[in-house]
């Protein structure tokens, strides 16, 4: 955010309304807060949204309007209008030309606090460093004939142009000047005069007088660009074919500042590195462990092709769906898990699930210590592997969750016909969905600071490590129930009412009274049957949501001094949430609500 203050950039944009002031200011206060941390979102409208698109949107999609208070997203129309605002205020205040305000501003990162300070101190300097004469004009014309210096032709009195300067030039020689320096890129920002020893600068004003109309659009569109790939406030969503750009309002409290943004359309990326999001670990950690797996390719392709075998009847296995729970094939039917191969059973209580612990003492063996050395090689590639594999199911399941998202409304379309429910009341699948691939992505990167920072003696003592493995164990275990709920359950629950469908309309066909009080039975089952799901689901999600608000707590209170008072308190987290048992009694309809008992 360099030099500038949030308090002074508001007031440059008055001129947008008061809506927008407000909006800026309710931003920063309410960082000061630290709220904005947890998982929690707030809706913001969007003023620019279309009612017309609203209504449009599938009653079960979850609105991505959504906006955290630390930034907003701006479309291009909506970036220019900023940038304008900017170089018309600067022209305002100082009394020049946009096109020399632009050049002047992007000299100073487009920071408006900056630019004034330096133009109120020392404008000569300023002026000399940009080429921009602060008392003059940015085209001139001849006032006497003239000969063109580029083309030799003479030219009568008003028809060549100068960049305020006394060098004077065709209006045909400037369109081919204009057209080799756009067709050169960004660098055509900070052009000059083309006499050699002049230093005056070729603004705006000049460029849309004498170019033609795509070299014009190129112009404008490298402004554009500078004014966000060179700025620090605004950046381009990396997401593909996305056009949307992220206004960062306001950093976050904490000590390590982690800025993960989300445009409109989902595309999670952070703010500081530009790397994917990746809460609750820094970019420091992603910037290591990204240059690790690249140095470790083959060791991490072998993992990932790596043909595993069910660990009863040997028979290999292939994952294709989401969760790590695995169930072989009949007549089999072993449920173990994919990640370590473990009972599915040692998964389901916190007790003894340990599915996320790298065991150092299991890897070694009780071996000699000749062996030990020998074998010191072999057991760091194992740990990277432990973690990499990790790493790599939970953005794989990740992705097979935003995958199943797409058939999410076919899916509600289809159970609100079978039990004449509202589709507005079956919008508990897609916010399942969306916990899922949150919490999938903060899970993955706890893989990646477990590589660098558990185990290792870098970071705090055995004490911490324990409290980070049993919160990032608990939250896994949630979340492969839900993910298992949302995926296997609701098949089931799929194909159960499909069955009733068709026995139904069987029974449709003979009209006795028996066969229609059946048919009334079996629908009442099918309706128990979907509300017994919504329940069941909409309580796991808002349990794990629960379980990932404490993870992320217990990273980043950990980033600070890790003393007993903060193991207490976050064992006291861990405790507050809804234990085991009551996983179902949960009100399904107030899934976010359940904030309150944290
Ligand atoms: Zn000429
Ligand atoms: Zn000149
Ligand atoms: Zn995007
Ligand atoms: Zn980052
Ligand atoms: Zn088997
Ligand atoms: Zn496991
Ligand atoms: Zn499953």
């Amino acid at each position: 955010m360099a030099s500038d203050g949030e308090d002074d950039a508001q007031s440059y944009y008055t001129d947008e309304g008061d809506d927008y002031t407000d909006e800026v200011d309710s931003n920063v206060d309410d960082d000061d807060d630290g709220e904005s941390w947890d998982l929690e979102e707030e809706e913001v409208d969007d003023d620019d949204d279309d009612e017309e698109a609203k209504k449009k949107k599938a009653a079960t999609a979850v609105d991505l309007t959504k906006i955290d208070r630390r930034y907003r997203n701006l479309s291009e129309e909506q970036v220019r209008a900023r940038q304008d605002a900017d170089t018309a205020n600067v022209g305002e205040l100082f009394a020049i030309p946009p096109g020399f305000a632009a050049v002047l501003l992007r000299h100073y990162k487009w920071s408006l606090v900056e630019l004034q300070d330096r133009l109120f101190s020392d404008g000569d300097r300023a002026g000399a460093a940009t080429g921009v004469a602060l008392g003059g004009a940015p085209v001139s014309r001849n006032g006497l004939p003239l000969v063109c210096a580029i083309c030799f032709d003479e030219h009568p009195a008003g028809e060549m142009r100068s960049a305020g300067c006394s060098h004077f030039y065709c209006v045909g020689c400037w369109r081919g000047y204009v057209h080799a320096a756009v067709g050169d890129g960004a660098r055509c920002l900070s052009f000059r005069c083309p006499d050699p020893a002049c230093s005056a600068a070729v603004v705006r004003e000049l460029v849309d007088e004498v170019a033609g109309d795509a070299d014009r659009a190129r112009y404008a569109t490298f402004l554009l660009r500078s004014y966000v790939e060179e700025g620090t406030r605004i950046k381009w969503c990396p997401g593909p074919g996305c056009t949307l750009a992220i206004e960062f309002v306001g950093g976050g409290g904490g000590e390590e500042k982690q800025d993960d943004v989300e445009c409109k359309h989902g595309h999670g990326f952070c703010f500081r590195c530009g790397e994917e999001a990746h809460r609750p670990v820094s970019c420091e950690t992603v910037r290591a462990w990204t240059d690790k797996n690249a140095m470790e390719s083959e060791t991490a392709s072998w993992v990932l092709a790596n043909t595993k075998h069910c660990p009863k009847c040997r028979l290999p296995i292939e994952k294709n769906r989401g969760c790590m729970h695995m169930t072989c094939r009949p007549p089999c039917l072993h449920e173990f898990c994919w990640l370590c191969l473990g009972p599915w059973s040692d998964h389901r209580s916190s007790e003894y699930y340990n599915c996320n612990v790298y065991d150092a003492a299991k890897a070694n063996g009780e071996a000699s210590d000749d062996k030990r050395r020998r074998e010191q090689g072999m057991a760091s590639l194992d740990r990277y592997m432990h973690f990499y594999e990790r790493w790599a199911a939970h953005g794989k399941a990740r992705q097979s969750a935003v995958d199943d998202m797409a058939g999410l409304d076919a899916c509600a379309e289809k159970l609100s016909a079978a039990v004449a429910m509202p589709v507005t009341e079956l919008c508990f699948l897609a916010e399942a969905y969306q916990q899922i691939a949150e919490c999938r992505r903060l899970l993955r990167w706890t893989y990646a600071y477990g590589y660098y920072h558990l185990g290792t003696g870098l970071d705090g003592d055995e004490e911490r490590r324990t409290m980070v493995e049993c919160a990032q164990g608990e939250a896994e275990r949630q979340l492969e129930k839900l993910h298992d709920c949302a995926e296997h359950e609701r098949e089931e629950l799929l194909a159960e009412v499909e069955r009733t469908i068709k026995l139904n309309a069987i029974l449709k066909d003979n009209d006795g009274e028996e066969s229609k009080k059946k048919m009334e039975e079996k629908a009442g089952e099918m309706v128990d049957m979907v509300v017994a799901y919504r329940q069941k689901l909409a309580g796991l999600t808002g349990v794990c949501k629960i379980f990932f608000r404490n993870l992320v707590k217990t990273f980043q209170d950990g980033l600070s001094e890790v003393g007993p008072a903060v193991a207490a308190a976050a064992a006291a987290a861990v405790a507050t949430a809804p234990a085991e048992s009551s996983d179902d009694a949960v009100d399904p309809l107030q899934p976010l609500h359940q904030d309150d008992s944290s």
